[in-house]
């Protein structure tokens, strides 16, 4: 047997083939028979000829039903009207297995229904689009990091200091310990590594037990975040407007037909291009007053503020110095004004809002110590990561990207959920 793949087709034609795959459709016109088949990697329409096959060959198309799987061979043939370009005229089918009444048909269905089935979900064009799209986001985050002379750090997802807020975290059992949680974030360990080897990111899940209902949360995400000895804010800014500047350019090389498959508007992409916008967080609250928001200086921004606030702009902003009220203990004080701190968000444009946020880190004993005694932390579980600031303290700043984030913004999305295989959010554990 001469089993190719669908994406391979070109290297083929004239030649027979067999393709290992799914029914994704299937219609009749007069003597003709047409197969929608996938296989991963592509879909083909197949052409049955009652004319040009084996009776008993022809017979089996009644049987199929969607998503049936089966062994399909016939001859390669270029078609510029197909999809993908090529045709499959069949010669023989080898059914595998008829599903019976498979749940998601072609026509509309609610969202629960598909989450629920999200397991079967995922063979849909749309989400296949989508997952190429975060397969291709991932490869260059690694591509980026590597080129630019960061080395790659897996910090632990089993912690006993918490990374951000006390508010989200999850808890678990740790043998003699009593308790243990589940990171938020790898940040701190990275500041340890970044002491070690200058330059550093990590990329892995982080864990956030978010009880509200929003589009942009989910309880486990995948978080890139990069650390750098001896930046400053500034240097921070000017690495992730980089870094996501090369994650657009990426996709919309590689990816256009994705993107076209989402209806993306492209345009709205292109214009990502270096420089960012940067806004002080004063003159975000200004500008949010203007636009009819209630929000005062000191509040954070909230979902609505963001989504009114990015819906002004057409490449991404950057907030910068919010009050440290708003931002986690470890953020460097502002010393030209310290009610703020040296922090930036980066908000994605038409309303996506936040897919960054970023700090220069307190490298004071003194001060450190000081927020982690004002935020009621515990001082013990915090000893190795002050020592930081007693051997070789030095300034140093780093940010984290929420990879789920970044990809509805990319793919144009509705809603956090399509863009991860198996969401796990606040009433959903399953599948
Ligand atoms: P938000 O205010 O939106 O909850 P945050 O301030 O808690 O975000 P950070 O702690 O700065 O977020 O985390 C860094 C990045 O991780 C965020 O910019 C975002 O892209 C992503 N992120 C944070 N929480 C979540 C979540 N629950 N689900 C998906 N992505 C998240
Ligand atoms: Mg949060």
């Amino acid at each position: 047997m001469n089993w190719v793949y669908i994406k391979d087709f070109k290297e083929h034609v004239g030649q027979q083939v067999t393709v290992r795959g799914w029914v994704y459709n299937k219609r009749k016109s007069g003597k003709i028979r047409f197969l929608l088949v996938r296989d991963g990697t592509g879909l083909v329409q197949s052409i049955l000829s009652k004319a040009e096959m084996a009776p008993e060959e022809w017979e089996k198309f009644s049987d199929l039903t969607q998503e049936s799987s089966l062994e399909i061979t016939g001859r390669v043939r270029e078609e510029s009207r197909a999809p993908g370009g090529y045709e499959l005229d069949v010669d023989s089918i080898n059914v595998i297995q008829i599903a019976v009444d498979y749940p998601i048909t072609p026509k509309e269905h609610g969202v629960d229904f598909l989450l629920d089935n999200r397991h079967l979900w995922l063979r849909s064009s749309r989400q296949y689009s989508i997952m190429q799209i975060r397969n291709e986001v991932i490869k260059a985050t690694r591509d980026y990091f590597y080129e630019n002379d960061f080395i790659l750090i897996d910090t632990p997802l089993i912690t006993g200091s918490i990374g951000e807020t006390a508010s989200t975290l999850f808890e678990t059992k740790y043998y003699d310990f009593g308790k243990a949680y589940l990171a938020q974030t790898g940040q701190l360990y990275l500041e340890a590594a970044c002491m070690a080897f200058g330059k550093v990111y990590c990329f892995g899940p982080s864990f956030r037990a978010e009880k509200s209902k929003t589009r942009r949360h989910l309880s486990e995400y995948w978080h890139i975040e990069g650390e750098v000895a001896f930046y400053e804010n500034e240097d921070n800014m000017n690495m992730q407007e980089d870094y996501v500047a090369y994650l657009i350019e990426r996709i919309l090389d590689k990816c256009r037909h994705h993107l076209e498959k989402l209806e993306r508007d492209i345009s709205a992409l292109e214009k990502v291009t270096k420089p960012f916008y940067r806004v002080s967080y004063d003159d975000t609250i200004k500008k949010l007053q203007e636009l009819g928001s209630e929000i005062q200086w000191g509040d954070d921004l909230g979902a609505t503020d963001e989504t009114i606030f990015t819906e002004q702009y057409d490449k991404p902003v950057f907030v910068y110095n919010y009050p440290v009220k708003t931002k986690a203990f470890y953020m460097k004080r502002n010393p030209d004004n310290p009610e703020t701190v040296l922090c930036s968000d980066l908000l994605a444009p038409e309303g996506y809002g936040e897919i960054i946020g970023s700090s220069q880190r307190e490298d004071d004993y003194d001060l450190l110590l000081r927020r982690i005694r004002e935020e009621k932390l515990p001082e013990d579980a915090y000893g190795w990561y002050l020592d930081l600031r007693k051997y070789g303290s030095v300034p140093h700043s780093g940010f984290g990207l929420g990879l789920e984030r970044t990809i509805t913004w990319i793919c144009g999305l509705h809603h956090i959920r399509e863009s991860i295989p198996f969401p796990r959010m606040l009433y959903r554990l399953y599948p």
